[in-house]
């Protein structure tokens, strides 16, 4: 079996465990087309497609395929989808967001990683991702509003920018918590009114986001 077939397999068992409803086709065939070892340094290459998180630099890591897939699955992104990815890192998950024909908006806050990401997105021909660096706890006002907002480093509550840039109907992902401690994954919900419903789907661990230095 390929390390690729092998991956999808993985996040489909941990699915499983975890309790959770089946994700979405579309989600895992993204996955299993976007090359993970493309976004991973040299000496990660070799265990790229393994579950579990990889070291980026900066002390920055990127997610555990499983996340990456469930973050993706729960914001329910089509073709088309304007999405909003608040902490580029490798540039992985954006990919995947590409990868299901999302218009991907992605900011990063240490221009080392964003520049990095950005060759990566450019090698795959990625050209559907747009990356700035910035505080993405301000959102990107001038793009907004989005169909879907995936967070990719923890908070202590949603930041109201992002929730502000969210379209009627539109939905986030975001992990809530403190570093080094139990952080919740998040399903943010805006009704068509307007109205905001929060449910919390999984326990986490995610990097913290920080302020700009
Ligand atoms: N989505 C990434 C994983 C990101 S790890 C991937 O697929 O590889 C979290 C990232 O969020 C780190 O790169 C970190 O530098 C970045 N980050 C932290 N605080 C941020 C902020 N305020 N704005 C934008 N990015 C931030």
């Amino acid at each position: 079996m390929s390390d690729r077939d092998r991956m999808i397999q993985t996040i489909e068992a941990e699915t499983r465990k975890t309790g959770l409803t089946s994700l979405n086709p579309a989600v895992l065939d993204a996955m299993r087309r976007v090359d993970r070892s493309a976004f991973v340094p040299d000496d990660a290459k070799p265990e790229a497609w393994a579950n579990q998180p990889q070291s980026i630099g900066h002390r920055q890591t990127i997610s555990q395929p499983f996340v990456v897939a469930l973050m993706t699955d729960l914001v329910d992104v089509r073709p088309g989808d304007r999405v909003l990815e608040v902490g580029t890192g490798s540039g992985y998950q954006a990919a995947v967001l590409a990868a299901l024909g999302a218009q991907v908006f992605s900011i990063e806050v240490i221009p080392a990683l964003a520049e990095t990401a950005r060759r990566a997105l450019d090698a795959q021909g990625h050209r559907s991702v747009a990356t700035r660096v910035g505080d993405g706890a301000l959102g990107w006002p001038e793009e907004a509003p989005f169909d879907a907002i995936v967070v990719t480093a923890a908070a202590p509550a949603v930041p109201p920018a992002l929730i502000e840039q969210l379209r009627p109907g539109g939905r986030m992902a975001i992990p809530i918590g403190y570093p080094g401690r139990s952080q919740s994954l998040i399903l943010v919900e805006k009704g068509m009114d307007g109205r905001v419903e929060s449910q919390t789907i999984l326990p986490v661990m995610f990097v913290p986001l920080t302020q700009p230095i």
